[in-house]
């Protein structure tokens, strides 16, 4: 399927829903927000239908995320459902990592081949100021058992000006030791995110050059080239280091993906609100036909590209932990 500046789009990111075990002030206040009532989230078989429907559109990859997609009942059936029943051939999943030693195994069972963990600093203290939870340990444990259970890992960070950036070394070193990817994205304004200032891509390049060595630029891609994360090899780190830029190098030019909100709304950018509604169409017995028809309409208005540096007020006043990220 095309949107309409004929980009393919064959990604979709679905967010199971909106709780999460962790409260990582960028992404969802401290208070927490005011859950989707339990009828207003689709169920997982009008999930399954959705990703069904955009299959036949030519959607081949579908990511779970959330909230914390793992505190989502019956997951791992879900997973089982999209590969088997749906036409997906690629899922993963985007996770805190807190619940992954309990359910790595069946996640894999069920089909998963990799997870992308997400891991914003080594220091229990400063996992605590930004998560309110003491869940490193859980965290680390759930690397850990996702990498014995065979796992694609990799670990993705967001630094935050003087609460986390100085730990961008060890974070680095980290990774190089358990031979994952560690790919740093830059922190974008929005929900919480406007509260915390982030840093740029191409600073911590040269921070990291300082420690390990100058910095290559590599021709590795995530995604079959489609994925948004430029790699560089230093020349002191065994494994390459990645870096996903959407506010210094946007790449919407190249963007694949809408997004599946957790009530079941279809979101054609991350920063903007536009989109369009596929709860009540479900609901209302329309036919899987009927359906298509509103999703490619609405994909062909899929914006050209953000622009959060230069306009804030058309931004999504949803916090990511409510879109999905
Ligand atoms: N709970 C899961 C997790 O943390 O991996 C999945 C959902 S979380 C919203 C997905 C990713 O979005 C996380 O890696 C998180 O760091 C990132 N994220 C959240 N808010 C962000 C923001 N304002 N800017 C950049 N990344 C953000
Ligand atoms: Fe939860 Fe993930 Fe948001 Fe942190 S980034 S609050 S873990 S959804």
């Amino acid at each position: 399927m095309k949107d309409g500046f004929s980009r393919e789009i064959d990604y979709l990111r679905i967010s199971l829903t909106d709780k999460c075990n962790l409260r990582c002030g960028y992404c969802m206040p401290k208070e927490g927000i005011t859950h989707l009532r339990h009828e207003d989230i689709l169920t997982l078989e009008e999930t399954g239908r959705i990703a069904a429907i955009m299959s036949k559109l030519g959607v081949r990859r579908v990511r779970l995320t959330g909230g914390e997609p793992l505190v989502r009942k019956g997951v791992a059936g879900f997973i089982r459902m999209l590969i088997n029943e749906c036409g997906i051939s690629k899922v993963s999943m985007t996770s805190n990592g807190c619940l992954l030693d309990e359910h790595a195994k069946s996640l894999r069972e069920a089909g998963l081949p990799e997870i992308n963990i997400s891991l914003d600093t080594l220091n229990r203290d400063t996992f605590y100021y930004l998560t309110g939870k003491d869940e490193l340990d859980r965290v680390l444990k759930g690397i850990d058992t996702a990498l014995k259970t065979g796992f694609h890992v990799k670990l993705n960070t967001v630094l935050l000006k003087g609460i986390n950036d100085e730990e961008a070394e060890a974070l680095v070193k980290y990774a190089d030791g358990l031979g994952v990817v560690i790919r740093f994205i830059e922190l974008m304004p929005l929900g919480c995110g406007r509260l915390y200032e982030g840093v740029s891509s191409a600073s911590l390049i040269k921070r990291l050059e300082t420690v390990y060595g100058k910095a290559y630029k590599t021709d590795r891609t995530d995604d079959d080239n489609k994925g948004p994360a430029e790699y560089y090899d230093f020349e002191k780190l065994g494994i390459g280091t990645g870096f996903i830029s959407p506010m210094s190098h946007m790449f919407c030019k190249s963007c694949s993906r809408v997004r599946l909100t957790a009530e079941g709304f279809l979101k054609l950018c991350l920063q903007y609100p536009d989109g369009v509604d596929l709860r009540d169409p479900l609901r209302s017995g329309m036919s899987d036909g009927e359906i298509k028809e509103i999703i490619e309409k609405a994909v062909l208005k899929k914006p050209e590209c953000h622009s959060f540096s230069v306009n804030e007020n058309n931004t999504d006043r949803r916090k990511m932990v409510e879109i999905g990220g």
